[in-house]
Protein backbone atom coordinates (compact mmCIF):
# COMPACT_ATOMS: atom_id res chain seq x y z
CA UNK A 1 0.00 0.00 0.00
CA UNK A 2 0.90 3.23 -0.83
CA UNK A 3 -0.95 6.04 0.96
CA UNK A 4 -0.94 9.70 2.22
CA UNK A 5 -2.73 10.10 5.64
CA UNK A 6 -4.82 13.12 5.91
CA UNK A 7 -6.77 14.36 8.93
CA UNK A 8 -7.30 17.01 11.00
CA UNK A 9 -4.94 17.97 13.97
CA UNK A 10 -7.07 15.67 16.61
CA UNK A 11 -8.97 13.51 14.32
CA UNK A 12 -6.97 9.87 15.01
CA UNK A 13 -4.75 9.65 11.73
CA UNK A 14 -1.68 8.94 14.60
CA UNK A 15 -3.75 6.23 15.77
CA UNK A 16 -4.50 4.43 13.06
CA UNK A 17 -1.20 4.93 11.44
CA UNK A 18 0.19 3.02 14.21
CA UNK A 19 -2.30 0.46 14.33
CA UNK A 20 -1.15 -0.28 10.23
CA UNK A 21 2.11 -0.12 11.12
CA UNK A 22 2.23 -2.58 14.26
CA UNK A 23 -0.58 -4.85 11.80
CA UNK A 24 1.60 -4.75 8.51
CA UNK A 25 4.89 -3.45 9.28
CA UNK A 26 4.25 -0.63 6.58
CA UNK A 27 7.08 2.03 7.35
CA UNK A 28 5.48 5.20 8.75
CA UNK A 29 6.93 7.87 7.02
CA UNK A 30 6.11 11.39 9.08
CA UNK A 31 7.45 14.00 7.62
CA UNK A 32 8.30 16.18 10.68
CA UNK A 33 10.17 13.25 11.94
CA UNK A 34 12.50 12.98 9.39
CA UNK A 35 13.34 16.84 9.12
CA UNK A 36 14.02 16.69 12.56
CA UNK A 37 16.34 13.27 12.42
CA UNK A 38 18.04 14.98 8.89
CA UNK A 39 18.83 18.15 10.88
CA UNK A 40 20.26 16.17 13.97
CA UNK A 41 22.35 13.84 11.39
CA UNK A 42 23.55 16.78 9.56
CA UNK A 43 22.91 15.50 6.29
CA UNK A 44 23.56 17.72 3.07
CA UNK A 45 19.37 17.64 3.03
CA UNK A 46 19.23 18.11 6.94
CA UNK A 47 21.62 21.30 6.85
CA UNK A 48 19.80 22.92 3.90
CA UNK A 49 16.48 22.79 5.79
CA UNK A 50 18.16 23.60 9.43
CA UNK A 51 19.56 26.83 7.22
CA UNK A 52 15.96 27.81 6.30
CA UNK A 53 14.72 27.08 9.75
CA UNK A 54 17.26 29.06 12.11
CA UNK A 55 16.16 31.86 9.71
CA UNK A 56 12.58 31.11 10.71
CA UNK A 57 11.30 30.22 7.66
CA UNK A 58 9.22 27.12 6.12
CA UNK A 59 11.30 24.31 4.91
CA UNK A 60 10.43 24.69 1.06
CA UNK A 61 8.64 21.85 -0.85
CA UNK A 62 11.88 20.38 -2.87
CA UNK A 63 13.76 19.76 0.44
CA UNK A 64 10.98 17.82 1.82
CA UNK A 65 10.14 15.85 -1.10
CA UNK A 66 13.99 14.91 -1.41
CA UNK A 67 13.19 14.11 2.22
CA UNK A 68 10.67 11.72 1.14
CA UNK A 69 12.46 10.17 -2.51
CA UNK A 70 15.55 9.93 -0.41
CA UNK A 71 13.36 7.69 2.59
CA UNK A 72 12.16 5.56 -0.47
CA UNK A 73 15.12 4.59 -1.69
CA UNK A 74 15.67 2.64 1.25
CA UNK A 75 14.69 -1.25 0.89
CA UNK A 76 11.91 -1.24 3.39
CA UNK A 77 9.42 0.88 1.41
CA UNK A 78 9.44 -1.77 -1.17
CA UNK A 79 6.22 -3.31 -0.21
CA UNK A 80 4.77 0.29 0.80
CA UNK A 81 4.41 3.69 2.50
CA UNK A 82 2.19 5.44 4.99
CA UNK A 83 3.19 9.21 4.36
CA UNK A 84 2.20 11.44 7.15
CA UNK A 85 2.24 15.25 7.08
CA UNK A 86 3.37 15.77 3.32
CA UNK A 87 1.70 17.18 0.90
CA UNK A 88 -0.37 19.15 2.98
CA UNK A 89 -0.95 21.84 0.07
CA UNK A 90 -2.68 21.09 -3.32
CA UNK A 91 0.97 22.35 -5.10
CA UNK A 92 2.83 20.07 -2.51
CA UNK A 93 0.77 17.30 -3.82
CA UNK A 94 1.36 17.67 -7.27
CA UNK A 95 4.95 18.01 -6.64
CA UNK A 96 4.72 14.47 -5.15
CA UNK A 97 2.50 12.66 -7.79
CA UNK A 98 5.62 14.07 -10.32
CA UNK A 99 8.07 12.42 -7.90
CA UNK A 100 6.31 8.87 -7.43
CA UNK A 101 5.99 8.79 -10.59
CA UNK A 102 9.43 8.95 -11.57
CA UNK A 103 9.96 6.07 -8.71
CA UNK A 104 7.12 4.47 -10.70
CA UNK A 105 5.31 3.93 -7.16
CA UNK A 106 2.26 5.91 -7.65
CA UNK A 107 -0.42 6.58 -4.55
CA UNK A 108 -2.97 3.81 -4.27
CA UNK A 109 -5.06 6.13 -2.19
CA UNK A 110 -5.45 9.14 0.30
CA UNK A 111 -6.94 8.28 3.45
CA UNK A 112 -8.54 10.99 5.30
CA UNK A 113 -9.76 10.68 8.99
CA UNK A 114 -12.73 12.60 8.92
CA UNK A 115 -14.08 13.84 12.31
CA UNK A 116 -16.07 17.05 13.03
CA UNK A 117 -14.30 19.92 13.95
CA UNK A 118 -16.65 20.27 17.06
CA UNK A 119 -15.96 17.09 18.15
CA UNK A 120 -12.35 17.50 17.76
CA UNK A 121 -12.62 20.62 20.37
CA UNK A 122 -14.44 18.69 22.63
CA UNK A 123 -11.35 16.08 22.17
CA UNK A 124 -8.64 18.01 22.67
CA UNK A 125 -9.65 20.79 24.52
CA UNK A 126 -10.70 17.78 27.33
CA UNK A 127 -7.16 16.66 27.21
CA UNK A 128 -4.93 16.66 30.49
CA UNK A 129 -1.50 16.12 31.19
CA UNK A 130 0.56 15.00 34.05
CA UNK A 131 3.53 17.17 35.10
CA UNK A 132 5.42 14.26 36.60
CA UNK A 133 5.28 11.53 33.80
CA UNK A 134 3.54 13.10 31.30
CA UNK A 135 0.85 10.72 30.88
CA UNK A 136 -2.45 11.90 28.45
CA UNK A 137 -5.93 12.07 30.59
CA UNK A 138 -8.82 13.91 30.16
CA UNK A 139 -10.52 16.91 32.58
CA UNK A 140 -12.36 14.14 34.41
CA UNK A 141 -9.12 13.11 35.57
CA UNK A 142 -8.57 14.91 39.20
CA UNK A 143 -4.99 13.61 39.73
CA UNK A 144 -2.76 10.96 37.19
CA UNK A 145 -4.09 7.91 36.90
CA UNK A 146 -0.41 6.09 36.73
CA UNK A 147 0.71 8.31 39.39
CA UNK A 148 -1.24 10.62 41.44
CA UNK A 149 0.85 13.85 39.74
CA UNK A 150 -1.08 16.87 38.93
CA UNK A 151 -2.96 17.02 35.64
CA UNK A 152 -2.74 19.95 33.78
CA UNK A 153 -4.05 21.38 30.44
CA UNK A 154 -1.00 22.03 27.84
CA UNK A 155 -1.01 25.65 25.98
CA UNK A 156 -2.11 24.28 23.04
CA UNK A 157 -5.25 22.23 23.87
CA UNK A 158 -6.71 25.60 24.74
CA UNK A 159 -9.88 26.18 22.80
CA UNK A 160 -8.49 29.32 21.05
CA UNK A 161 -5.13 27.76 19.72
CA UNK A 162 -7.18 24.73 18.64
CA UNK A 163 -9.45 26.38 17.04
CA UNK A 164 -6.52 28.28 15.23
CA UNK A 165 -4.74 24.94 14.52
CA UNK A 166 -8.02 23.89 12.36
CA UNK A 167 -8.38 27.09 10.99
CA UNK A 168 -4.77 26.75 9.08
CA UNK A 169 -5.44 23.31 8.71
CA UNK A 170 -8.83 24.01 6.97
CA UNK A 171 -7.39 26.62 4.52
CA UNK A 172 -4.38 24.38 3.19
CA UNK A 173 -6.00 21.42 3.42
CA UNK A 174 -9.16 21.67 1.93
CA UNK A 175 -8.12 21.96 -1.71
CA UNK A 176 -5.80 18.87 -0.82
CA UNK A 177 -8.96 16.99 -0.09
CA UNK A 178 -10.59 18.07 -3.18
CA UNK A 179 -7.75 17.10 -5.66
CA UNK A 180 -6.88 13.62 -4.53
CA UNK A 181 -10.89 13.64 -4.78
CA UNK A 182 -10.15 14.66 -8.58
CA UNK A 183 -7.54 11.92 -8.87
CA UNK A 184 -10.46 9.51 -7.62
CA UNK A 185 -7.83 8.60 -5.24
CA UNK A 186 -9.64 9.47 -1.72
CA UNK A 187 -10.82 7.67 1.01
CA UNK A 188 -12.73 9.12 4.00
CA UNK A 189 -13.72 7.20 6.86
CA UNK A 190 -15.71 8.48 9.29
CA UNK A 191 -12.96 8.80 12.63
CA UNK A 192 -15.81 9.60 15.14
CA UNK A 193 -16.59 6.33 16.27
CA UNK A 194 -14.36 3.80 18.62
CA UNK A 195 -10.73 3.23 17.28
CA UNK A 196 -11.03 -0.52 16.12
CA UNK A 197 -14.20 0.25 14.23
CA UNK A 198 -12.68 3.19 12.48
CA UNK A 199 -9.56 0.76 11.56
CA UNK A 200 -11.79 -2.16 10.61
CA UNK A 201 -13.32 0.37 8.04
CA UNK A 202 -9.40 1.59 7.13
CA UNK A 203 -8.49 -1.68 6.01
CA UNK A 204 -11.64 -2.80 4.42
CA UNK A 205 -11.98 0.54 2.11
CA UNK A 206 -7.87 -0.45 1.27
CA UNK A 207 -8.82 -3.90 0.78
CA UNK A 208 -6.47 -4.89 3.33
ZN1 LIG B 1 1.56 10.75 36.16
Amino acid sequence: MNIVLLGAPGAGKGTQAAKLVEEFGTPHISTGDMLRAAVKAGTPLGKKAKSYMDAGDLVPDEVIIGLVTERLQEPDTARGFILDGFPRTSAQAVALDAELGKLERPLDAALLVDVDFEVIIGRLTSRRMCRDCGHIGSAADAVCPKCSGEMYQRDDDNETTVRNRLDVYEKSTAPLIDYYRGCDLLVSIDGDRDVDVVYADVKKALGL
